[in-house]
């Protein structure tokens, strides 16, 4: 058995910490202190590292921490990142024994080119391309890629958690409500989130279900998020025109 905790890091980065009593392993840290005082203050060792993609905010911590703890760094290997000691591609599968976690790895491209996604059951690791309510911005690769890469993670079970990499939930709530003034799953989150937030708890994880509720970026073919985009001049209404009205208004809201 085994818990995922939420570390804090950085202005709004979630370090997710997966540890039993003894052992821990880190996704994605863009700094080493929080996750160091973590293993610290529960008597953990740490036996992994797993990084989603190569910005600074997700690696930024990985050497310091790989100076304490020698320890394998899974995920996809790029010139940009120069920890990786396991390099995960498409339909690789990563056993961590310690937990008893079999992740499947997913290509999910569109944010930046190497992005990876770990799916376990009832989990996923998404890093930068899907957030609580929103979707990273396409900094690498194509829109069409970002489209793709959010409609397979869509398309995992309901009951799948959604560990993702920042605490952008209620800013990205704001927006889908101007997306779908009428949808009340999403008044009903936002309310949630106000809560969590003012109890300084995280917002996440979600699940697939309540993303595919609330999130306008997999909800492309909703008529109210379409009407919603032809009153500010969108024609084409093909889902990748819509989510690529959605991105850019995001870009600007
Ligand atoms: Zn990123």
């Amino acid at each position: 058995m085994f818990k995922i905790t939420a570390v804090p890091a950085l202005q709004d980065n979630y370090i997710w910490v997966i540890h039993n009593d003894l052992h821990a392993a880190a996704v994605d840290p863009g700094e080493a202190a929080p996750v160091l005082a973590f293993l610290d203050a529960h008597g953990l060792q740490l036996e992994a590292i797993l990084c989603t993609h190569r910005h600074a905010d997700h690696i930024g911590g990985i050497a310091e921490l790989r100076g304490v703890y020698n320890v394998p760094v899974h995920g996809r290997r790029h010139p940009g990142n120069p920890h990786i000691t396991r390099d995960l591609h498409e339909g690789d599968r990563l056993r961590l024994d310690t937990f008893g976690i079999v992740f499947d790895i997913l290509e999910i491209p569109g944010h930046l080119d190497d992005h990876i996604a770990f799916i376990a059951p009832q989990t996923l690791f998404c890093g930068d391309v899907m957030f609580g309510g929103g979707c990273g911005r396409n900094f690498e690769g194509t829109l069409a890629q970002l489209h793709h890469s959010l409609q397979r993670l869509a398309a995992l079970p309901d009951d799948t958690r959604v560990y993702t990499a920042h605490e952008y939930t209620a800013a990205n709530l704001r927006f889908a409500l101007a997306c779908e003034p009428d949808n009340p799953d999403i008044r009903q989150r936002i309310t949630e989130t106000r809560l969590l937030r003012a109890a300084s708890l995280p917002t996440l994880p979600s699940t697939i279900a309540q993303e595919k509720a609330t999130n306008p970026f997999l909800r492309c073919a909703q008529p109210e998020i379409i009407q919603t985009l032809q009153r500010r001049g969108l024609t084409d209404t093909s889902e990748l025109a819509v989510f690529t009205a959605l991105r850019e208004w995001r870009d600007h809201f």
